[in-house]
């Protein structure tokens, strides 16, 4: 079998796509006669600044020969990547050899390239040391994410599914023509298998992408049943083609998981616990902040206004509560992505109240407790009263509007605690 990786064809003016280009190269590989396995989009570290839209990567499981599929690729590549976009740097690497047994150098740096910001000498040393085939335009720099998608077949387990529905080319740039209620009624038939499709709340069709270029809609979810029936029950303008990729989007691959803050770094996303040591803040422009602790180091975390609905269960946190929280770290602030609350404070002190005229009491001094100074009655210390708390258990997310694609929905399941899901 040959991989090929290939990433860095999005542009941002122009808005020709990563996938697009992974679809028509094996379109053309099927015409050739060579068969097609499988057809990979990998998410990588959405924490890289140069990346292009939602920086993703494909990868190509195909029987054509090594020379072939590099051939077949690069012509590709040349016509669609957008190369004149000077932050275009597109990347093509071949691997000759089966997918799920790749080199262990290069299944970890499909690990680092989700995880890490990796410099492009250290793709670069990696495309000579074992010897791949490779090509490139601009600064190249689309290499890194293409060997990253080479070794994800053997380095990631959780496997999600998307099928793009692509629009004929002369209408890429003009406003789109899908039916609303048929993408809403579909999703709500296929619902949680296929996940992410709307937001109910903000009745967001968020399967059907805003930026200009040639993808319809895109449908996620756990099944290639499920994301295939659903697409089809979707009224719209004539699909130009459609393409099923294996993904690890809603995966939250890209979380590591610390004990303590102190290993929180810069642009990569962490999964820690603390606790709540400073309110939340609603602050300009409606991004809410706060402050977490593990007795030794604090982090700032932050819910910003796209996140919708989520900022209410944000602000609903108190000082004293324990959580965990996920999400990527810049400019020393965790954005959150999702929290579990571990422990919930549920007393507050309370400054005693006059049994005789039920008004405040106040301050006798300093550790000399409170006193009513019309009735003379006196209070030892501060009073304790039960808090009633919007909050549960388990974990809160951001809707499907504001979620990252590497992201995973709690519907999904499989985590340490109760689920609260957005849908
Ligand atoms: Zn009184």
């Amino acid at each position: 079998m040959t991989v090929i990786g290939l990433d860095d064809t999005d542009s941002r003016k122009e808005g020709m796509c990563t996938t697009y280009v992974g679809h028509s190269v094996s379109e053309e590989l099927q015409e050739e006669g060579y068969t097609v396995e499988r057809v990979l989009l990998i998410r990588l570290n959405p924490a890289v600044k140069h990346k292009t839209r939602g920086n993703a990567a494909i990868a190509i499981h195909t029987s054509a020969p090594v020379e072939e599929a590099h051939r077949i690729t690069r012509e590709h590549v040349e016509n669609s990547a957008k190369v004149e976009d000077e932050r275009t740097h597109p990347g093509i690497v071949v691997y000759d050899g089966e997918p799920d047994n790749v080199e262990k150098e290069i299944s970890q740096f499909t690990q680092r390239a989700i995880r890490e910001i990796i410099p492009l000498e250290d793709a670069l040393q990696l495309i000579e040391t074992q010897d791949l085939y490779s090509s490139s335009m601009g600064k190249g720099r689309g290499r890194i994410g293409a060997i990253a998608a080479i070794g994800a077949w053997s380095s990631l387990d959780d496997w999600t599914y998307e099928y793009i529905s692509y629009r004929e080319p002369e209408k890429w740039g003009t406003p789109r023509e899908v039916n609303e209620k048929s993408v809403f009624e579909a999703a709500d038939n296929h619902y949680p298998n296929a996940w992410d499709t709307v937001d109910k709340i903000e009745e967001d069709p968020v399967c059907v992408p805003h930026a200009p270029g040639p993808i319809l809609y895109g449908i996620r979810g756990d099944t290639i049943q499920s994301v295939k029936s659903l697409s089809s029950e979707i009224n719209s303008e004539t699909v130009h083609a459609k393409q099923l990729f294996h993904t690890n989007q809603g995966t939250d691959v890209h979380l590591q998981t610390v004990d303590h803050i102190s290993e929180v770094s810069e642009n990569s996303a962490y999964k820690v616990t603390g606790t709540v040591t400073q309110k939340p803040t609603t602050k300009k422009g409606g991004h809410v902040f706060f402050e977490i602790s593990d007795g030794e180091d604090s982090l700032n975390c932050a819910a910003f206004e796209p996140t919708k609905h989520f900022r209410d269960d944000v602000r609903n946190l108190r000082v004293g509560d324990k959580i965990t929280v996920c999400g990527e770290v810049s400019q020393g602030t965790l954005k959150l992505e999702k929290f579990a609350v571990r422990e919930l404070v549920k007393t507050e002190k309370t400054i005693p109240t006059c049994p005789s005229c039920a008004r405040k009491m106040e301050s006798a001094g300093r550790n000399q407790g409170y006193r009513c100074k019309d009735c003379s009655n006196t209070a030892p210390k501060k009073g304790t009263r039960v808090v009633s708390r919007e909050l549960e258990k388990g974990w809160y997310e951001v809707p499907p509007c504001a979620r990252r694609h590497i992201a995973k929905p709690l519907i999904r399941g499989d985590f340490d605690d109760a689920i609260h899901p957005h849908r």
